[in-house]
């Protein structure tokens, strides 16, 4: 049975987990990403070196943004500098949460 627990919050961004499913949900504004909890240190792992300046590129309102790739090649997600801020904050949290939580956990 599903035990969610929000484990973190910034902005948009809104962080539950199952310990009994091992699953990440990250809730952002109508994007639901969904990561095993394997998928979800890989993915932070391979991200936590990415700076928004390096990457930047315009979008059609001429906004600076930094476009991720999915697993998905038809699917990107799109950040604006405050939406990356608040992402990566909220999944630092989040990551620093699901340690405690596996620390107590049965
Ligand atoms: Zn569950």
């Amino acid at each position: 049975m599903c035990k969610t627990t929000i484990v973190s919050r910034e902005g948009d961004v809104c962080v539950t987990h199952c310990l009994n499913c091992k699953i990440v949900n990250i809730w952002n504004k109508g994007v639901l990403v969904a990561f095993s909890f394997e998928q979800f240190d890989a993915f932070l792992k391979a991200t936590k070196d990415l700076v928004f300046d390096n990457y930047i590129e315009y979008n059609p309102d001429g906004i600076e943004v930094v476009i991720l790739a999915t697993p998905f090649s038809e699917v990107s997600l799109v950040f604006t500098r405050v939406e990356w801020d608040e992402f990566f904050a909220a999944l630092k949290q989040a990551a620093y949460m699901k340690q405690i939580y596996q620390m107590v956990h049965d």
